[in-house]
């Protein structure tokens, strides 16, 4: 039985991070009737990953990669670059203090793959590890969040830093914040050069077709296929690494719900502003309230970035007016932070989707006979999603590796009700969350 795509990825040309960079010829589409051994539907940290580890794992395997857009231009390379090495957890019972170690293992195991993937293939993406500031505006969120933050890393033996509001403004030149809790294993980068980096430096046997959305797909019995516009591909095993949009492909439709975040670049910053900032070069800050607070970064090239926004989307679309809203907002949140500064302008607005889940475990593992799914980032998709194409290879070839159970460790994506349901209890809980965190805005 073929099962039709409903829903597919529509760029919008408007990454700033692949604005910043050379142009780059994307490869051929697919063509005409082919047959591959493997076929990988996504080009993101997960698609990627999954196609370089079966082509380790199996030297003589032919091995296709198809995307339906550009690599770079998904969420991939479309996020605040960002490579986060440490999970957040509820508590610090000896039970979740373990599990906050093997979370540990695994963002550490895919962060030390994508540092020696970047030296050896010298991928130029700006890749530096400057860490992280996590912070919170109002005291009431400091002392949930961040107390509890430095309660797990106590916990963990992590090092960190509890920095108060003058302090920050030293380093970074806004005392918008009441605290943060500095760590330093955070690696910052323009996540569109990773990305296309990746997918570049591929081994000869991945194939990689760009400009192939995947139509319909056959996952059972001898005749199992992908059909693109122009094309088709006969398979051994499938893995579909397309996370928001796995549910079109009628996988983890009842496990995960898709996200729209919105982004922006300002202009660099003058030499006279820069001067009015703090003492870090470039730095990144993360929302202590996840939902409904901002993330921010001085880039290396002396911009500002924002994402903030964090909303349902089941349509995977979104309008024009909600666009500019949207970016007005993110001009009014830079100015709260660097009024001193003067004129801000944004140059580059986008948007991207994500897929999280109730319980924020993966959605992950094998769907049908021969076809496997990596899906659900839960937002810390550079790492966890580097770890989790890696793994689902593993898991479709058979291949023993401990680090599955430490990814699994909480589970897999707990049920959610289907639509219309899942759109009434998503909205009033998220509604809840914005309220709640207004503040922290
Ligand atoms: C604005 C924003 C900010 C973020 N910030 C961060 C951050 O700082 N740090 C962090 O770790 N994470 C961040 N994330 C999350 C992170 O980007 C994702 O978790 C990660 O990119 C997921 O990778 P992936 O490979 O699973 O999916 P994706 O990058 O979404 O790739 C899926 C691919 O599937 C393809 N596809 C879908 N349907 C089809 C089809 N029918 N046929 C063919 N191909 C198809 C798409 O074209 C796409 O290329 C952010 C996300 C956004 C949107």
């Amino acid at each position: 039985m073929s099962r039709r795509v409903h829903r597919l990825p529509a760029d919008d040309l408007s990454n700033g991070w692949s604005a910043l960079l050379p142009s780059r010829t994307a490869r051929p589409a697919l063509e005409g009737a082919q047959a591959f051994d493997w076929v990988v539907v996504g080009a993101g940290y997960a698609g990627i990953a999954a196609a370089r580890r079966l082509a380790e794992q199996q030297p003589g395997a032919s091995i296709a990669l198809v995307d339906a857009g550009e690599v770079g231009e998904n969420a991939s390379g479309r996020n605040s670059g960002f490579a986060i090495d440490l999970p957040h957890s509820p508590g610090t019972s000896p039970a979740l203090t373990e599990q906050g170690r093997r979370a540990i293992r695994v963002g550490r195991f895919a962060l030390g793959e994508l540092d020696h993937l970047i030296r050896q293939h010298g991928i130029a993406c700006d890749w530096d590890r400057r860490g992280r500031y996590h912070a919170a505006v109002t005291t009431k969120i400091a002392d949930q969040a961040l107390k509890n933050y430095a309660a797990n890393l106590d916990s963990w033996g992590e090092p960190y830093e509890w920095l108060e509001r003058q302090a920050l403004k030293d380093r970074l030149g806004t005392d918008y914040y009441r605290a943060a809790i500095y760590t330093p294993g955070t690696y910052l980068m323009n996540p569109a050069a990773l990305v296309r980096g990746l997918a570049d430096s591929l081994p000869e046997q991945v194939t990689l077709f760009e400009n192939s959305a995947v139509l319909e797909v056959e996952f059972e019995g001898a005749s199992r296929l992908v059909r693109t516009q122009q094309g088709r591909i006969r398979f051994g095993k499938l893995i579909l690494a397309v996370n928001a949009f796995s549910p079109s492909f009628g996988v983890y439709r009842d496990r995960q719900v898709p996200i729209l975040l919105f982004a922006s670049l300002t202009k660099p910053l003058s030499p006279a502003q820069q001067g009015r900032l703090g003492s870090d070069t470039s730095w990144g800050i993360t929302p202590a309230h996840s939902v409904a607070g901002s993330t921010l970064r001085l880039t290396s090239d002396k911009r500002l970035l924002i994402r903030h926004g964090f909303e349902y989307s089941p349509s995977l679309r979104s309008g024009e007016v909600r666009r500019q809203a949207a970016k007005a907002a993110q001009l009014q949140l830079l100015k709260r932070r660097f009024g001193e500064l003067g004129e801000l302008e944004i140059e580059h607005f986008w948007m991207g989707w994500l897929a999280v889940s109730r319980n924020h475990a993966p959605a992950f593992g094998q769907v049908a006979q021969h076809v496997y799914a990596a899906s659900c980032c839960n937002g810390s998709g550079i790492v966890r999603h580097t770890a989790a194409g890696l793994l689902i290879a593993d898991l479709a070839l058979g291949r023993h590796n401990s680090l599955i159970d430490d990814f699994l460790v909480h589970g897999t994506a707990s049920y959610i009700p289907p639509r219309p349901l899942q759109d009434i209890g998503v909205r009033l809980q998220m509604r809840w969350e914005l309220a709640r965190g207004r503040a922290e805005e």
